[in-house]
């Protein structure tokens, strides 16, 4: 399906270097034809997911395919402050439901302490960008 191929080549992207690879790698890679990876590849550009700039490889023309929006990657780490990932409670909530993200006194506590660790974070490096003392306060 077209669909299938074109988010295995946005993941293919995603996940290299620098967010583009050479079209004929691309191909390769994905064991399809180099025809039903073009045809992808332009369909995406119309949609700027990506853009194509020619190269030569080994002497052939060929393009570099180029991610135009790398999504973020997270990490688990990154979000462990939040209660809902050790919730006992996760299956069971959703919104609107008895148990719901819109009157959880566990998530408000954990993004309260979020923001105060970065409201904090950015306090302290304010204070010791202009020099004064940190543990002054
Ligand atoms: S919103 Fe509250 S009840 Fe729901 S999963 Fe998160 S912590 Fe648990």
């Amino acid at each position: 399906m077209p669909e299938e191929l074109e988010e295995k080549i946005l993941a293919m992207l995603q996940d290299s270097t620098g967010g583009s690879i050479l079209q004929c790698e691309l191909w390769k890679a994905l064991d399809s034809g180099s025809r039903e990876v073009s045809r992808s590849i332009v369909k995406m550009e119309r949609r700027n997911l990506v853009k194509r700039e020619p190269v030569q490889d080994g002497g052939r023309k060929t393009y570099r395919v180029i991610l135009l929006r790398k999504a973020p990657k997270i990490d688990l780490a990154d979000v462990s402050w939040c209660a809902c990932l050790t919730c006992p409670d996760l299956s069971r909530c959703g919104m609107g439901q008895p148990i719901s993200p819109e009157n959880c006194e566990k998530l408000s506590i954990s993004l309260r302490n979020e923001f105060w660790k970065h409201s904090k974070g950015e306090e302290l490096q304010k204070l010791s960008s202009t020099g004064n003392d940190v543990n002054a306060k």
